[in-house]
């Protein structure tokens, strides 16, 4: 225990974590990561506080993709059961984030399936994006490949932070997706950030990656300089490639929350869907390995749970929601 809490200690001074002492990270069984929960919990007090961050998204458009990503049930190449969409209309995006809003929910996201988005489309956005900035509401959205002129308008109607996963590690991420390659996520990242906006990404675990896997994606999100690590546990949906996916525990879920605080110190940790089927009764845990943020609501195709009952859980910890 006291071994990975000297670790963080000297982590939140600046260290940065050696090749051997991220070995040591990576081989702690699973049944032993609460010897890891006190560093966790010191940078994230040291760096977060004890603040919460709370963000809600809206699948602004749902299905149809033209990529083939094996987890997500939006993608055309699977066989899925989920409602498809055109964008929504401004008015029922605004009304939506107004209604987060008003549960105390500060950080709202329009999510949209597809590689990207046409010009009209982005527009409509930048319309919802506007609206909600002027009622303080922090605009956040998750658009795809988009060009560096869109994700200027963006930001200049008004736009906070621009979410695109990587979704896993650079060395798995041929086994997950065949329709496009990694460096156009990097790229589209690196874009965001030139552009000066805030950026959020991070990605899903449990789609068969080992836990050097999750270190490798660690050190490119590090490269990358992101603001903040959605973390997403794979749920799998019936119809997709990993339908049959079942690698996750408790243990292992909290592991990989650990493992990158120890790696991204200073970054907000979000964490967002499948944190309810895979922690179970052990989903408060996430604040003690490090989180610092939880996606409330509902998830792009499935439903999550209500505003308030994330709110009192992270009351109930002693913690605050920010
Ligand atoms: S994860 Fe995104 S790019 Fe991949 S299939 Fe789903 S919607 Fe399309």
């Amino acid at each position: 225990m006291q071994y990975f809490l000297d670790l963080a200690l000297k982590t939140a001074q600046g260290y940065i974590l050696t090749d051997a002492e991220q070995k040591t990270l990576l081989e702690l069984p699973y049944q032993e990561t609460y010897r890891l929960f006190p560093g966790a919990e010191l940078l994230r007090r040291n760096f977060c506080a004890d603040k919460i961050k709370i963000c809600a998204i809206t699948n602004a458009k749902s299905g149809r993709c033209s990529e083939d990503c094996a987890f997500c049930a939006q993608s055309a190449h699977h066989n899925t059961s989920i409602s498809r969409y055109p964008l929504k209309a401004p008015g029922q995006m605004s009304l939506e984030g107004r209604n987060m809003a008003s549960q105390g929910v500060t950080r709202f996201s329009l999510v949209t399936s597809g590689k990207g988005l046409e010009a009209e489309e982005v527009q409509q956005v930048c319309q919802v994006i506007r609206e909600l900035a002027s009622q303080g509401i922090s605009p956040c959205a998750s658009l795809g490949v988009l060009h560096k002129e869109q994700l200027q308008d963006l930001k200049d109607a008004g736009l906070n932070r621009y979410h695109h996963n990587l979704e896993t590690a650079p060395g798995f991420f041929p086994s997950i997706c065949t329709t496009h390659d990694y460096s156009q996520r990097t790229d589209t990242v690196r874009l965001a950030r030139n552009t000066g906006l805030s950026v959020c990404s991070g990605a899903v675990f449990g789609l068969g990656e080992s836990d050097v896997h999750v270190l490798e994606l660690a050190l490119v999100l590090k490269e990358l300089a992101v603001d903040a690590v959605p973390v997403n546990f794979l749920v799998p949906i019936p119809g997709t490639p990993l339908e049959n996916n079942d690698q996750l525990t408790p243990l292992r879920c909290l592991k990989i929350i650990c493992i990158l605080r120890y790696m991204l110190p200073r970054q907000e940790i979000i964490i967002c869907g499948g944190r309810l089927e895979n922690l179970g009764e052990l989903h408060p845990l996430v604040f003690m390995a490090g989180a610092s943020g939880l996606m409330t609501g509902n998830y792009l195709t499935r439903q999550g749970r209500g505003v308030a009952e994330d709110m009192q859980m992270i009351t109930d910890l002693g913690l605050e929601p920010a």
